[in-house]
């Protein structure tokens, strides 16, 4: 008898391993670009005090207009500009992919980038299209257009800061790429926080820009909160297609309290900041070391004997990120989240250690 659960199941999801988090509990945590600081105890206070006023009976505001009040003001939306809500980012990529994909849509990015829009390709059933990066991990543009050429998309999505390596791409390039676009283009600026330029100001250049952020990597990851900005013409359409009650009163009463105070998460991103200077420094002289630019709040890094580091990291209770063999590009290489100065120190003590015992 052939098994239901194939019979069902689409092909391409049973072929689908798992998204793995791996377990952390009493390990120093540098592998998801979470701020490594808690809030101060008197906004946690007020946390607390918030809570006793919700409704947790009642469907939250479905529009969270006084969030996205907030949001717009602590963010500096464009005038003109919308925004839609997600539970994370990662929804917004869902949501957009799911209102474009007709039969034979392309979804386009570069490799590496972030995993999920690949994922999210397959999961609403569009043709994923990764066009490689340079070996210096800069776009290029030529290949690029090439492939949108060939390709039409009907969207691409660019990380700006990318991820895994942590660069911004030109800005001239991204700007090529956005006016040869059939489709639309989505910047997704996750780790805006850390970096020093954005294409917000371009919503207006460009009719078929939308740009997203997240307050995850700026601090906010267990809240689960993402945005996109852009026109209302798109956003009108895209809302469509988003679940009513997306977005939790926890989430929208928390994080709306954590506006209202926007020293404290600058003053921890910019002691990350701080921090991201040191650790290249020190990443780079040691020896076999590679250490990549970073814009945003972790380094992507190159030593010999890659998994075999990552492994004897993890022996000593250092959790990081392991991509030898996640893209060619990446061989050999690692990637450590900025924590505290301390954290740091472990880790970079014992990165120290482990390739001297593992050897070049
Ligand atoms: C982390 C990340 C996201 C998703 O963040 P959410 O927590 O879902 O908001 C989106 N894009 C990039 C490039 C990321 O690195």
């Amino acid at each position: 008898m052939p098994n239901l659960v194939e019979q069902v199941i689409r092909p391409e999801i049973l072929r689908l391993s798992p998204y793995h988090v791996p377990s952390s509990s009493g390990m120093i945590k540098l592998d998801a670009m979470e701020n490594p600081y808690s809030l101060p105890e008197a906004l946690q206070e007020e946390i607390a005090q918030l809570i006793t006023t919700i409704s947790a009976n009642r469907y939250p505001d479905s529009n969270s207009v006084s969030l996205k009040f907030s949001l717009r003001e602590a963010m500096e939306i464009p005038m003109g500009m919308d925004i839609m809500l997600g539970n994370g980012s990662d929804e917004i990529i869902q949501i957009i992919a799911s209102a474009l994909a007709r039969p034979g849509a392309v979804l386009m990015s570069v490799e590496p980038a972030f995993v999920m829009f690949r994922m999210i390709a397959t999961y609403t059933n569009m043709e994923y299209i990764g066009v490689p990066l340079k070996a210096d991990f800069s776009l290029d543009l030529d290949l690029m257009l090439d492939a949108i050429t060939k390709h039409q998309p009907a969207v691409i999505f660019i990380a700006y800061p990318n991820n895994p390596t942590g660069n911004s791409f030109d800005v001239e390039a991204v700007s090529r790429i956005i006016e040869s676009a059939p489709g639309v283009v989505v910047v997704d600026e996750a780790y805006h926080a850390f970096a020093g330029s954005s294409f917000i100001d371009k919503l207006s250049e460009h009719p078929n820009l939308l740009l997203m952020r997240t307050l995850s990597k700026l601090g906010l990851a267990g809240l689960r909160l993402g945005f996109l900005t852009g026109r209302p013409e798109w956003l009108l359409q895209l809302e469509k297609v988003r679940l009513p009650y997306n977005v939790g009163v926890l989430t929208q009463e928390v994080t709306r309290k954590i506006l209202q105070y926007p020293d404290v998460l600058q003053q921890q991103v910019d002691a990350i900041k701080a921090e991201r200077v040191v650790m290249s420094k020190y990443l780079n002289v040691l020896d076999g070391v590679e250490a990549f630019p970073s814009d945003a709040n972790f380094i992507l890094f190159r030593v010999s004997e890659a998994s075999q580091i990552f492994s004897a990291l993890k022996q000593r209770n250092i959790l990081i990120k392991n991509l030898d063999g996640a893209h060619p590009l990446l061989k050999n290489c690692l990637r450590v989240t900025i924590g505290t100065p301390d954290e740091n120190k472990q880790f970079l003590q014992a990165l120290q250690e482990c390739i001297m015992k593992i050897g070049n």
